[in-house]
């Protein structure tokens, strides 16, 4: 891949197509271009050649200073097919496991699901569905292109079902209290389509809804540069999230900072009465501003500092590995792929491991490689994780530094 960032001193005219996903506007400031970057961070193949082989695009990121919204204005959707193959479930984690138990705990809570019906649109392998349909005694349907149904796991919970198309106009008769969508917007190339049709299938039900997205503040304050990945079109602050439902006709409830600030939430309903903008609409603009416009000097610096210290391991003959071979692994890996300093990858989901990184081409491997291939340094793609993946090491007597990006 390579990169380059752009001055972002003026805004530029948009032609139609690129223009603003969430507000329309056409006077966006392009700030950063990656080349060639892989299409599919969750997709991993089955061999090296394969891998190495996968399809590419470019990204080019705007800033709509009138919403707030970053996205990538270059985003071709024909390059793109989430099949069976998208693997990309964070369950197997305990932190994450916490996190979303602890979720289900608050939603059920504060909206009282206790024996309710609640919708999950993009369910992936159902985890979260069918944790708060178990907390909650509620019943569940989840929807996915790509869900693969598990007979023996499918058996465990009666009250959930899961259908394998997407959610839609045909399934406007289904009664919910909670439609739930986690992960998935940041995919859409049509946000406002999307949450358009949303509101007409749900019709008169007043469910509250709740999605969860990555959190473009921490990408651009925390500079969680890895997380700049081809599948996702947008990237949401607190002001694009709000105008979005706002302006498509909801009442925001609630919207937070969640997941140690990397994710965005927003707990919205129909709006009973005419649509205004509230205030949080307007959050943090003029910060986000500065963080656009330093964000790519901040981008090449923390690229240097990684080249200079995979250099530095290379030449010292130390080895070192990457753990994490989801969206940021993945990115980090292509970052640097032409240095070949890094031959596997970590990941603890049985389902990756085996597989091949697209474009950089690692092979993802269990923690347990790791005491006979005895790393020097253990590089954690997500500082979220790091007093878990320490724990992991020390009970497998693997004795490596463990660094964070
Ligand atoms: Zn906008």
């Amino acid at each position: 891949m390579n990169y380059s960032a752009t001055d972002p001193s003026c805004a530029q005219p948009m032609t139609d197509s690129h223009s603003c996903p969430i507000c329309g506007s056409g006077a966006v400031y392009h700030f950063m271009d990656i080349q060639q970057a892989p299409v599919y961070c969750n997709v991993l193949w089955d061999t090296r050649e394969a891998a190495i082989a996968a399809p590419r695009g470019d990204i080019a990121l705007g800033y709509c200073p009138a919403c707030g919204h970053v996205y990538n204005y270059a985003f071709d959707s024909s390059l793109m097919d989430y099949s069976q193959e998208y693997e990309n479930s964070l369950h197997f984690s305990e932190r994450f496991q916490q996190y979303a138990n602890d979720l289900a705990t608050r939603l059920i809570e504060r909206y009282d699901l206790r024996g309710r019906n609640i919708i999950e649109i993009g369910c992936g392998k159902g985890d979260f569905l069918r944790q708060i349909c178990r907390l909650g005694s509620n019943r569940g349907i989840g929807f996915d292109k790509s869900f693969v149904p598990d007979p023996v796991r499918d058996a465990l919970d009666p009250n959930v079902r899961f259908v394998v198309d997407f959610f839609g106009a045909a399934y406007a008769h289904e009664p919910a209290d909670l439609i739930v969508c986690r992960h998935v917007l940041e995919h859409i190339e049509r946000p406002r389509a999307f949450i358009e049709d949303l509101l007409r299938v749900i019709g008169d039900r007043q469910p509250v809804v709740y999605f969860e997205v990555p959190n473009a503040l921490w990408t651009l304050r925390d500079l969680g540069i890895w997380d700049i990945i081809y599948e996702h079109c947008s990237y949401f602050s607190p002001a694009s999230l709000v105008h979005l439902f706002e302006t498509a006709g909801f009442e925001t409830l609630d919207v937070r900072e969640e997941f140690g600030g990397q994710f965005l939430a927003i707990e919205a309903r129909p709006a009973s009465d005419g649509v205004s903008l509230s205030a949080q609409a307007r959050l943090d603009f003029d910060r986000m501003m500065r963080d656009v416009t330093a964000f790519g000097d901040n981008y090449r610096a923390k690229v240097a500092h990684w080249r200079a210290r995979l250099g530095d391991l290379a030449s010292q003959r130390r080895r070192a590995v990457v753990w994490g071979a989801g969206s940021k692994g993945v990115t980090f890996l292509n970052v640097f792929r032409d240095q070949g300093a890094i031959e596997y990858v970590v990941d603890i989901n049985p389902r990756k491991q085996g597989k091949y990184v697209a474009g950089s081409g690692q092979r993802v491997v269990e923690p347990a490689f790791l005491r006979s291939y005895e790393p020097d340094v253990v590089i954690v793609m997500n500082a979220i994780y790091i007093d878990e993946i320490r724990r992991m090491l020390a009970a497998l007597g693997v004795a490596a530094a463990v660094e964070s990006v």
